[in-house]
């Protein structure tokens, strides 16, 4: 009808075809080129957003309603989507949101679907099961088991045939008799009891002065409905929590879901009980720990409003919210919001675009932001709010530098140090001014934290006769010894073996020897020095898996233990109000990456383990283990000038156009035929468009040139900040014919160069 009016010639209205109305595009969670054209069902109209089950070659998929058909097939040919029961949608936001992402991620838009559907049972109204009651039928042959079973069912509690069973210690026969008896009649079960609705007013706390700034800010941000971004930027201990809790309240009161993003689900336990104590009951979760059931469920609550505040990782970011009206995401500087596998998307990034087009604040919390929001609040794009001090009388713990060239103790300190049989020889990774504040902390009574970025017992095994180093056969990397479960693993691809005694290069045996230490090989040495301590290791690794970091958090938390030592997974988030002792081994550990992070990164992870010093009334102190004491990050550490570095950092990244102050995308090319993924490589880095203001890098081989299996390349673009790189790179990208053997993966604003 538009179409006929706006042909000034034509006086007839032309009626549209019915095919225009009914012929639709579909689009499906499958990295394709778009939507596909589908017929609707006679007489049904489907607007966006619209979930159908649609016919693709034999199979039967969910697809969503995209939009218009592009109608370059007849009518006759398309196959027939059909709308699911009850006409479920997503909310049309979110398609929007959905094909903003695709657009500046360059993925496929069905790829990005693909994270915010799930399977056709999310969509179907919740299984019940089936339960029985005593009905008021008496059989009249009653055995003693009988009696007994009507007895317990007597209780009004509704049971299964198996619970009712066991409650009445009688077989599945007995009660399935009664059933068809009549004298037992069955009820239906929701499945889960529903999600509770978190209360604003539970447990309001006090807040000083900054806080209540603070508060006031997001409070009037999430009354006024509208898009703002806020970076809430606080040491850590200052009580970001307890602000952000406070927007959230707000939001409940204004009837909006809440979505918080955490970058680790490890952190999850300890922020359920805290949100629980704030607000009453446990928020809902959403990670990828929940089974199939309890995602169904929790996106069905998500969808129908019935689950108000949901906590999750990244992935949570695509969920169907039908009245979202705020986002926080915490530790905002976190690498982990960035997802590297299939559709590679920052959430941090995404949630300020999701607030912007669904008319929302976001709140950014971190006590080392991300030099891109730390830029973003100085320039006025974000509200600047900053926490200054701890909470109550806590003070910030004070940094003092090791210099490991000088604090050795006996010229054991060597990187493929020996196992020996006395103490002396072990002392190795801990130096004598850490060990004395060791002592000096225990016999006080207070805890203390080792911190050491490296799974694992030792990252490299090597033959002393021959110099043969254990490698994966599958990654470019070595393997790491796990003492505990006495085998060499890859932290890459997860591949192991079980720990050797000779050396299969050169047959010797008893010559492998581990070089450097893990935390595994740190606990061995401190439990050496101090015999009588109480430790536990926290490792995120598959040894060490979830449950058994999350006793060790437990038990340091009970006080049950003295040390923790752990991997990056202690370095965030837990609160010890008796710990006064942060030693950081290895401070130089991830200096050296060559990337632009690096520096903000080392900075980053270590502030953050030494924000878990001294965080009640004693004053903590941390010491940092270095090989580069004069480095500016050391520096920055040990004065406390967390601002002067951020500073300097600006201006080098100014000077060098590098992010926020340009943009880069980056190229990964992989493939298990090496040949054609270099060739394709190749192909691509002649192929590079001349542009103002790009240039473009490599191809060279990735950090991981060999990753599980895959040969790997990559080629940086380095451009301006006024160039559309993702016109630059689709234009690039079509010159190129890909074969199916080789992925040519596309990263916008990469945060990781491996
Ligand atoms: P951050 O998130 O900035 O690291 P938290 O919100 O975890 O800081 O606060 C640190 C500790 O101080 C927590 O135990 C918290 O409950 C407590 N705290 C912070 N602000 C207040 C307040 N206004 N009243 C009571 N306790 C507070
Ligand atoms: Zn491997």
């Amino acid at each position: 009808m538009i179409r006929a009016r706006l042909n000034p010639a034509s006086h007839l209205e032309i009626q549209p075809k019915s095919v225009a109305k009914t012929t639709v595009g579909v689009l499906l969670p499958l990295p394709l080129a778009g939507a596909y054209d589908y017929k609707l069902p006679p007489g049904i109209t489907a607007p966006r957003g619209t979930v159908v089950s649609a016919p693709l070659g034999n199979r039967e998929m969910l697809g969503v309603v995209w939009g218009a058909a592009e109608g370059v097939v007849g009518d006759n040919r398309l196959k027939v989507a059909v709308p699911l029961d009850g006409r479920p949608r997503l909310p049309e936001k979110l398609c929007n949101f959905i094909d903003w992402v695709a657009d500046y991620t360059l993925n496929p838009p069905g790829a990005i679907l693909a994270m915010a559907l799930r399977s056709r049972g999310a969509f179907e109204p919740e299984a019940k099961r089936t339960a029985y009651v005593r009905g008021s039928v008496t059989p009249p042959r009653m055995s003693a088991a009988r009696v007994r079973t009507l007895e317990i069912a007597g209780d009004g509690l509704a049971r299964s045939v198996t619970g009712l069973a066991e409650d009445a210690n009688v077989s599945g026969a007995v009660v399935r008799g009664l059933i068809t008896a009549g004298a037992l009649i069955p009820t239906e079960l929701p499945e889960f009891a529903s999600f509770k609705k978190p209360d604003a007013g539970f447990a309001v706390p006090q807040l000083n002065g900054d806080q209540a700034a603070a508060a006031k800010t997001l409070r009037d941000a999430v009354t006024d409905q509208k898009f703002s971004a806020h970076l809430l930027d606080g040491v850590t201990g200052s009580g970001k929590t307890e602000v952000y809790f406070e927007a959230i309240a707000e939001a409940l009161k204004q009837d909006k879901q809440v979505m918080i993003l955490l970058p680790e689900i490890a952190l999850t336990v300890q922020f359920l009980e805290r949100f629980a104590a704030r607000f009453g009951v446990r928020p809902a979760e959403w990670h990828s720990d929940l089974s199939q059931k309890e995602r169904r469920r929790t996106y069905r609550a998500v969808m129908n409003g019935e689950a108000r505040v949901i906590v999750g990782a990244r992935s949570s970011l695509f969920l169907p919210f039908c009245e979202l009206g705020l986002i926080i995401a915490d530790e905002e500087h976190e690498q982990a919001f960035k997802q590297q596998d299939g559709a590679i998307y920052h959430a941090r990034d995404m949630a300020v675009v999701r607030a912007r087009i669904e008319n929302f604040p976001v709140v950014l919390a971190s006590a080392t932001p991300s030099l891109e929001s730390f830029v973003n609040a100085s320039q006025g794009r974000y509200s600047h709010l900053k926490l200054v001090s701890r909470h109550g009388v806590a003070e910030m713990p004070e940094v003092r530098l090791i210099d490991l060239r000088r604090s050795v103790d006996d010229g054991s300190h060597t990187l493929a140090g020996r196992d020996g049989p006395d103490v002396e020889k072990k002392a190795q990774w801990l130096s004598p001014p850490l060990r004395t504040a060791l002592e000096k902390t225990l016999a006080a009574g207070e805890q203390a934290m080792l911190f050491l970025n490296r799974r694992g017992y030792a990252p490299l095994t090597l033959c002393e006769a021959c110099g043969h180093k254990f490698t994966c056969p599958h990654c470019s990397a070595w393997l790491v010894e796990h003492k505990y479960k006495k085998r060499l693993a890859c932290h890459q691809c997860g591949y192991e073996l079980p720990m050797p005694n000779t050396c299969p290069q050169c047959n010797e045996t008893g010559t492998l020897i581990p070089c450097g230490p893990g935390v595994e090989r740190v606990a061995e040495e401190f439990a050496a020095f101090f015999p009588t301590a109480r430790f536990a290791i926290a490792s995120s690794d598959t040894m060490h898996g979830p449950a058994e970091t999350q006793a060790a958090i437990r038990a340091m938390a009970k006080r049950e233990i003295d040390v923790l030592i752990g991997t990056q997974i202690v370095a965030k988030g837990h609160h010890f109000p008796q710990l006064t002792l942060v030693g950081v081994v290895d401070a130089d550990l991830g200096g050296s990456d060559g990337d632009v992070r690096a520096r903000e990164r080392t900075f980053q992870l270590l502030h953050q383990v030494s924000g878990r010093a001294g965080r009640a009334e004693k004053p903590g102190l941390v010491l940092l283990q270095t090989r580069n004491p004069e480095d500016a990050v050391m520096q920055a550490l040990a004065m406390g000038d967390r601002d002067g570095f951020y500073e300097q950092e600006r201006t080098y990244r100014e000077a060098y156009a590098a992010p926020p102050y340009g943009r880069l995308a980056a190229l990964v090319i992989s493939g298990y035929d090496g040949e054609a993924v270099r060739d394709i490589a190749r192909q691509l880095g002649k192929a590079a468009p001349n542009a103002r203001d790009v240039k473009v890098w490599g191809p060279t081989p990735a950090f991981y040139a060999l990753l599980r299996g895959q040969t790997r390349e990559r080629l940086l673009v380095q451009a301006a900040k006024s160039v559309d790189v993702q016109a630059y790179l689709k234009a690039w990208l079509a010159i190129i014919k890909v074969p199916a053997s080789v992925r040519v993966a596309v990263d916008v604003d990469p945060v990781s160069f491996f």
